[in-house]
Parts: structure tokens; C-alpha cells; sequence
């Protein structure tokens, strides 16, 4: 069992953390919420007064954090992690961030001799709370290897994407295909609504054909085929078109970065702002569905 600092306990971190203090691990948590650091401490784990405490003296320090500039502050700033780690602590950025900030931070800390990976995850905050997460994990191997055994114990599957900044381009990767893919089928609804095709049969068939994917058969935009789907409780998330639009808005400067297309992205970003800018950033990424396929 390890020593893990865990720095950030919202909506993902905070699962993590307990279900790492659940599996044996101590865990000396930290964030600016009183209230998050309660939760955790009625988790199991010990809290912290700051970053630096929370990270001197681990063998391993996880962050789980909104986005790229909170966690260049939270290492690198006064006081950070890095001014106060010991020689030889892991580093596992688990938080969704771009590349470019991924692959910096990392730099900034083999500077000082420490491994840094980026390790998103795919699941939500179901996922977190279940243990069932998927990490897709840049960085050395030999870090990884290091890894598994702590984050084999918040999720089912840890991916080794490749060096530095792969995990991040597998995250966005994953949810441009994500928000593309809800967004057809909420054309598709909208569409059959129009042509008087019923909602179900067009679920059934689709299912079945060359049009099945994750959004329609796990996530169904329209109430009715998937029990679970967030679209039969009036779009509660889940995961909030916000949070979606913060992934496109990445993709799209991995993209920029790289000199790839990503015409389809582009248009999913725009879509997610005029959804989010009309007041919908809080409902789930599917609740789009009202929009674009002018439904319920
Ligand atoms: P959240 O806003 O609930 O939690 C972020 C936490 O970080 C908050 O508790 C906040 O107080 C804390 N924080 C901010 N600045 C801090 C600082 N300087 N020091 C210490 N703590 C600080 O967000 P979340 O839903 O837990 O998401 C975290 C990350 O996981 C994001 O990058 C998100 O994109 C990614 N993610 C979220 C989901 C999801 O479904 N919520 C799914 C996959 C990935």
C-alpha cells in the first residue's frame, strides 16, 4: 500500500480518494473546499493544510483538477507541489487538460527528477465512485508500471497511450468521437420525429445496423430505450455540456497545434457553445438533443 497525496476532491476526485483510503492506501488529501476536505476526511483519508503538505514526504501525489491552468499553479506555483515533493515521488496528473500544459508540467518536473504522467479517465462520476474507471496514461514506462497498482484500485483498465501528452490526446480524441456521435443521433431523432418513425423502432433498428454506437445503445438521447440514460431524468448529468464543451474546445487546439483537420469537431464546439450560451451548461452533454433534434 502506498503514501498518496491527492489534491483535488470535487465530483471525480473526491470517489477516488475515498476508494483509494478504502483499499488500505493512506491518504493525505488536499483542496481549497472545507467542504470537499470533510467529505474526504469522513472517507478515511487524513487532510492537509495546503499543497505542499499534502505532497511532502508521499511516495505517489495524484491531482484531480478542473483544467490546465490550475494544475500548472498547483505544481509549479509558490508553494506547490514541486517546491515541497521528496526525491523519487510519482507524480499521476489524473485531470483532463491540454496537451501542450500536459506535456509542460511534465518537463518541469523530469527537470527536478520526477516522473509526471498524465493519466485522464473515461467513466464519469459514476465510474469514480464505482472504482470502474478507464486511465489513458502518457508517460515513461517505467512510471506506469509504478502506477498500476494504485490506479488498478480507483478503476478496471489502466492504458499506457504512449509518452508524455498521449493520455491527454486520447482523452480528446475519445470525446470529439463522443460529442460527434451524440450529435448525429439527435439528428437522427429529430429527423424521425419529423418523417413520423417511431422513436423506439428507430432505437431498435439502429441498434442493430451499421449506426450503432455508445451514444444511442448506453446513452440514449430521447426518453424511453435506455433506462439509465440521463434523457429519463429530464437530462440530470452525468456529464454536463460544459464539461463537454471544455473537451471540444481542447481537441480543437490539439488540433490547431498539430496542423490536423478536425471539421467535425469544430462544428461540435459550436454547437456545444450556442447549447451552453442559452443556459444549458449544467444539464448533461445529451440533454443537446433538445436543440438539435428539437425533441421533448
Ligand atoms: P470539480 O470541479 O468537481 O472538482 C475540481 C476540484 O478541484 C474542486 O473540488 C476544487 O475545489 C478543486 N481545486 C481547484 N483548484 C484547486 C487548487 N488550486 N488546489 C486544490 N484544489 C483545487 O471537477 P470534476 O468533475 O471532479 O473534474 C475534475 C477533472 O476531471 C476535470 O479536468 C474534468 O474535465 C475531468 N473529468 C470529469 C468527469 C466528470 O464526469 N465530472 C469525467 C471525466 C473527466
Amino acid at each position: 500500500m502506498a503514501d498518496v497525496g491527492f489534491i483535488g476532491l470535487g465530483n471525480m476526485g473526491g470517489p477516488m480518494a475515498a476508494n483509494l483510503a478504502k483499499a488500505g492506501h493512506a491518504v493525505t488529501a488536499f483542496d481549497i473546499s472545507a467542504d470537499a476536505l470533510e467529505r474526504a476526511r469522513e472517507a478515511g483519508a487524513a487532510t492537509a493544510a495546503s499543497v505542499a503538505l499534502a505532497a511532502a514526504g508521499r511516495e505517489v501525489v495524484i491531482t484531480m483538477l478542473p483544467a490546465g491552468a490550475e494544475v500548472s499553479e498547483v505544481y509549479r506555483g509558490e508553494g506547490g507541489v514541486l517546491s515541497a515533493a521528496a526525491p523519487g515521488t510519482l507524480f499521476i496528473d489524473c485531470s483532463t487538460i491540454d496537451v501542450d500544459t500536459a506535456r509542460s508540467v511534465a518537463a518541469t518536473a523530469a527537470e527536478g527528477g520526477w516522473p509526471l504522467l498524465d493519466a485522464p479517465v473515461s467513466g464519469g462520476v459514476a465510474g469514480a465512485a464505482a472504482g470502474t474507471l478507464t486511465f489513458m496514461v502518457g508517460g515513461e514506462a517505467d512510471a506506469v508500471a509504478r502506477a498500476r497498482p494504485v490506479l488498478g484500485d480507483m478503476g478496471k483498465a489502466v492504458i499506457h497511450a504512449g509518452a508524455s501528452g498521449a493520455g491527454q490526446t486520447a482523452k480528446v480524441c475519445n470525446n470529439l468521437i463522443l460529442a460527434v456521435s451524440m450529435i448525429g443521433v439527435c439528428e437522427a431523432f429529430g429527423m424521425a420525429d419529423r418523417l413520423g418513425l417511431e422513436r423506439q423502432t428507430l432505437f431498435d433498428i439502429v441498434s442493430k445496423a451499421t449506426g450503432q454506437c455508445w451514444a444511442l445503445t448506453s446513452y440514449c438521447p430521447v426518453p424511453g430505450p435506455v433506462e439509465a440514460a440521463p434523457s429519463n431524468r429530464d437530462y440530470a448529468p452525468g456529464f454536463t455540456a460544459q464539461m463537454m464543451l471544455k473537451d471540444l474546445r481542447l481537441a480543437q487546439t490539439a488540433a490547431a497545434s498539430a496542423g490536423a483537420a478536425s471539421p467535425l469537431g469544430a462544428e461540435a464546439a459550436a454547437l456545444y457553445t450556442l447549447f451552453c450560451n442559452a443556459g444549458n451548461g449544467a444539464d448533461d452533454f445529451s440533454g443537446i438533443m433538445k436543440m438539435i433534434g428539437q425533441g421533448d
